[in-house]
């Protein structure tokens, strides 16, 4: 039997999908060339935003076309967990909706609102095939425990669950047997990695070290960083990077800072029901380059939450202009479900939200140049991803821009080369 899976969505969904091709290899499945030779085609879903679950609804649609005859349609992911039955009521193309933890392959027919799921399965922890890349997610928690205003990811994947320390070293060391350099770890709030654990008293050999009060994800990195060549972390909420997580971060040789800011304004920020202001992200940011002068940043940003003023719109720029970010993300804020702002009052235009996502960044693509630009002329150790292509540890993954090499050298190693030129947000680079 073949498989097929489409994948939308953040990188936590890809993650989803690798372990979902190890959990059906494990069933017997084997991966098909097409979605038209597949005998079951699963589309794992995202549910962000309007515009993600839009794109899911026309995949779905579009490999129920083109799936052949008799093929099993299976849809998961945040769109079936988020509006499972509705869903399937919705799309009676497809033979099930499963949730996260579901079986995609009952050996019964599974009717709507009876939909079930397998004891002790946690999607979490399955085994996941050989990357085809030398670097790898590693997801290390999922859910949420904090609340912002404007998501709705606590409301269908739940309080935070965080794998404990020996899965997690179990699965890059299994990663790293298979060729891979670089561990990027993902979660909804990486920083708060294993407060649950503890707060359950389930603490092991690693997490009872932080019995003292530090916090579990600095033993982590720290632990990783014994592991693999490179360990990047993912999403930090920045009241979370604290002085011995940035220790540790600039400890792994790859101080690179996502950090989860969304805005400047602090009245904004409020309103969000997030931590910080411009002051507080811009102080942590100096002291952090004080530290590791080349650490590079990241961050993403909402436009046009409900309230928004031009004032607001104002902090945003000055703060983007004082911070010069390496990378910057900007979203228009869309309503969703359930979160306490899809039904705030005052909500914001969407072509106004559009216009200030243009002026910001217009902005931060000036700096984002200006500041590959400065890096022509340095030496960078570079991980040859696939031919021709590498990243130093200024870029992540499949987010930021690339620095393209001469195609002979080895995929999977890592190269010290000279920066010769910038292209916008990729950089050109020779062995040095
Ligand atoms: S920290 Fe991230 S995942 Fe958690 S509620 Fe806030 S935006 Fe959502």
């Amino acid at each position: 039997m073949k498989y097929w899976i489409e994948t939308l969505g953040c990188p936590k969904n890809h993650v989803d999908s690798e372990k979902l091709t190890g959990l059906l290899a494990s069933d017997g499945y084997v991966p098909a060339d097409s979605a038209e030779s597949a005998d079951l085609v699963v589309v794992n879903t995202c549910a962000f935003i309007e515009s993600a679950r839009e794109e899911s609804i026309a995949t779905v649609l579009d490999l129920a076309d083109r799936r052949t005859p008799g093929a099993r349609l299976v849809v998961t992911g945040c769109m079936a967990e988020r509006y499972g039955d509705e869903l399937a009521a919705a799309l009676p193309e497809v033979d099930l909706v499963a949730g996260f933890g579901e079986n995609l392959v009952p050996s019964t027919p599974v009717t709507i609102g009876q939909r079930r799921r397998v004891p002790d399965f946690d999607l979490l922890n399955l085994p996941r095939p050989a990357t085809t890349t030398p670097w790898a997610y590693v997801k290390i928690a999922e859910g949420c425990d904090r609340r912002c205003g404007f998501c709705a990811i606590p409301t269908f994947r739940g309080d935070q669950k965080s794998r404990s320390t020996e899965e997690i070293l179990t699965e890059a060391r299994a990663l790293v047997a298979g060729g891979v350099k670089e561990i990027v770890l993902i979660a909804q709030d990486l920083a708060s990695w294993g407060h649950d654990r503890r707060r359950a008293r389930l603490g092991e050999a690693l997490e009872v070290l932080d019995d003292g009060g530090t916090q579990p994800l600095i033993d982590l990195t720290n632990a990783l960083a014994k592991e693999v060549e490179r360990v990047r972390l993912l999403y930090l909420y920045p009241s979370g990077l604290t002085g011995g997580l940035i220790d540790a971060i600039v400890n792994t040789g790859v101080p690179y800072f996502d950090l989860s800011l969304q805005h400047a304004s602090r009245p904004l920020l409020r309103n969000m029901r997030r931590w910080g202001d411009s002051a507080r992200f811009l102080d942590r940011i100096a002291a952090i380059r004080q530290q590791a002068p080349d650490a590079a940043f990241r961050s993403s940003f909402i436009l046009g939450y409900p309230g928004e003023t031009e004032d607001d719109q104002r902090q945003l720029l000055d703060f983007i202009e004082a911070a010069q970010l390496d990378w910057a993300g900007f979203f228009t804020f869309s309503p969703e479900d359930g979160t306490p702002a899809g039904t705030m009052a005052e909500q914001v235009p969407h072509e106004l939200a559009l216009e200030r996502l243009r002026e910001v960044s217009e902005l931060q693509d000036a700096i984002t140049a200006r500041r590959r630009d400065d890096l022509v002329g340095t030496t960078q150790r570079l991980l040859i991803d696939a031919p021709g292509i590498a990243r130093g540890v200024r870029e992540c993954p499949e987010i930021d821009g690339v620095v393209r090499v001469n195609p002979s050298l080895a995929v999977g190693t890592l190269v010290d080369c000279v920066v010769t030129a910038s292209h916008g947000i990729d950089l050109e680079a020779v062995p040095a």
